[in-house]
């Protein structure tokens, strides 16, 4: 399908958070050497709440942050703005390590760490156009209501109780939010909607006020014990701290660490009242689905539908197009989808597509690190959750560097260790079949199968999902 494009239609340029606020102009570079207490790689939400909390608890720390283009400019300035509670990865697969308690206490964390971030927010001054308002998620098939219903009872396992999610009647999700063709939905209270952009930029800000210096146009091109250098000076500090997520495989020696996954989005013109009236969503929740080509989406603060999902394919060597260009097909890809959602989009347009990077570990858990005996450390590989989750690493960093045993510090992620991911052709065919698989078996469900196409559990296999 081909997407109708406003007059102003943007492909790229970052993201439409950013054409919102203006994008900025880079800050000066790192020009020569420097001795830091603490060098990190990296200016998106991780790297930036770890400056932000070792800042707080050790104001006499010297901190240098490295950042390639300017803050804010990778995943965190471009997501879906989901301030999500959702774990970045299998709790089977951290209880295997820790066991279950240690599974539900990582869990409640992350509840507990999207009121840190909103609270921050709050004494920072940061107006993010966050509103704690839930995650919605439907089903439009017999195999997705099949699905949310074992993904709910899984949540149950885990230590989700009523009050943290439960099933909604149609009838509940209509009074919320009007989508076409839902049969079964669940909603949870932990969840915000944020304007990613205005967090990230915030946050810098806030960093910047402690004291901190962000080096932008600065590209670390080798990370190693004790320096972390670029091309006009080399930073020697105690701890380097890698915090590049979907572009780390860009990072000589990192290239099969986590794989550059793209997510692709697209925002709509503002809509008229009538059509909100149609729709709902006076809540804000945030809005997905239970397909395997996964949808997520959020009414934005000026009243249009951002919309993203599984688009824009992964690059042949985990190459990166940075500046978030996405193809048609994929923006028509996303068109259709979102007017099956609500068909009273239909007459209005497509304002902005774009793309970014996210980084998936080959068993699609994440980790947080620290070496003290290297001093190198790092967190991601958030798999697409990275919103909240980097706030838990910010602060579990931060601890790991001060050597504090604490509670995050016993979390099952940290100190995690993940096989690489293949070499090529092999990870560009996996991750291809895994898309083409997914498509096919969303069809073969929409058609009518009553349970999950066996065409996706292939997929999950292949790539471990
Ligand atoms: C389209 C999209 C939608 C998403 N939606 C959601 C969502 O709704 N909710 C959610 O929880 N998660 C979502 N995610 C994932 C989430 O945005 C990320 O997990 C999170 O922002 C990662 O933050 P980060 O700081 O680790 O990485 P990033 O924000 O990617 O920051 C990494 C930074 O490192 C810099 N860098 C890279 N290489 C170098 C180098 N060599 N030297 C110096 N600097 C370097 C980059 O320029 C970048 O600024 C989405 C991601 C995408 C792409």
């Amino acid at each position: 399908m081909t997407a109708p494009l406003s007059p102003d239609f943007v492909n790229g340029e970052v993201s439409f958070w950013y054409r919102s606020i203006g994008v900025p102009e880079p800050g000066g570079p790192l020009d020569g050497n420097l001795e830091a207490d603490v060098a990190i790689v990296g200016a998106g939400y991780t790297g930036l709440w770890t400056a932000y909390y070792l800042k707080k608890a050790q104001p006499s720390l010297r901190i240098a942050v490295l950042e390639k283009e300017f803050a804010g400019f990778g995943a965190s300035g471009r997501n879906g703005g989901w301030l999500t509670g959702a774990l970045a990865g299998s709790p089977e697969r951290y209880a295997k390590t820790h066991g279950a308690d240690a599974v539900r206490r990582l869990q409640r964390a992350m509840f507990a760490a999207i009121d840190e971030v909103i609270k921050v927010a709050a004494a920072e001054g940061i107006d993010a156009d966050i509103v704690k308002g839930g995650e919605l998620t439907v089903a439009r098939s017999a195999a997705q209501a099949a699905r949310l219903h074992e993904s709910l009872a899984a949540q149950r396992r885990w230590g989700w109780t009523e009050e943290d999610v439960r099933l909604l009647s149609t009838g509940e999700l209509d009074s919320r939010i009007r989508v076409n063709g839902a049969v079964a939905a669940t909603w949870t209270p932990h969840c915000a909607r944020i304007q990613p952009a205005k967090l990230v930029r915030g946050l810098a800000e806030a960093v910047r006020r402690l004291g901190v210096e962000i080096y932008e146009r600065t590209p670390v091109t080798e990370i190693a014990p004790g320096r972390a250098v670029t091309p006009r000076g080399t930073v020697r500090a105690g701890y380097v701290l890698r915090c590049t997520e979907g572009f780390t495989a860009r990072i000589p020696g990192y290239r099969r660490a986590w794989l550059p996954l793209n997510s692709s989005m697209i925002v709509t013109e503002p809509l008229p009242d009538d059509v909100w009236a149609e729709i709902g969503w006076d809540g804000q929740e945030l809005l997905g689905d239970m397909a395997h080509y996964y949808i997520y989406a959020q009414r934005t603060a000026d009243g249009r539908i951002a919309f993203g999902g599984r688009g824009k394919p992964y690059l042949y060597g985990s190459r990166i197009d940075a500046r978030g260009h996405t193809p048609a097909w994929t923006i028509g890809a996303l068109w259709e989808l979102l007017t099956a959602f609500f068909p009273a989009v239909a007459r209005f347009r497509v304002d902005h597509a774009w793309s970014g990077v996210l980084g998936v570990p080959r068993d699609w858990c994440s980790t947080v690190h620290v070496d003290r005996a290297t001093g190198l450390g790092w967190a991601g590989g958030y798999t697409g959750h990275g919103v909240t989750t980097s706030n838990l690493a910010g602060r579990t960093l931060c601890d790991l560097v001060l050597g504090r045993e604490t509670e995050l510090t016993g979390l099952p992620w940290v100190g995690r260790r993940v096989r690489a991911w293949e070499p090529e052709p092999l990870r560009w065919l996996g991750v291809h079949s895994m898309y083409r698989l997914y498509r096919l078996a969303d069809a073969r469900e929409s058609a009518g199968l009553a349970r999950t196409s066996v065409l996706a559990k292939i997929a999950d296999l292949i790539t471990g999902h």
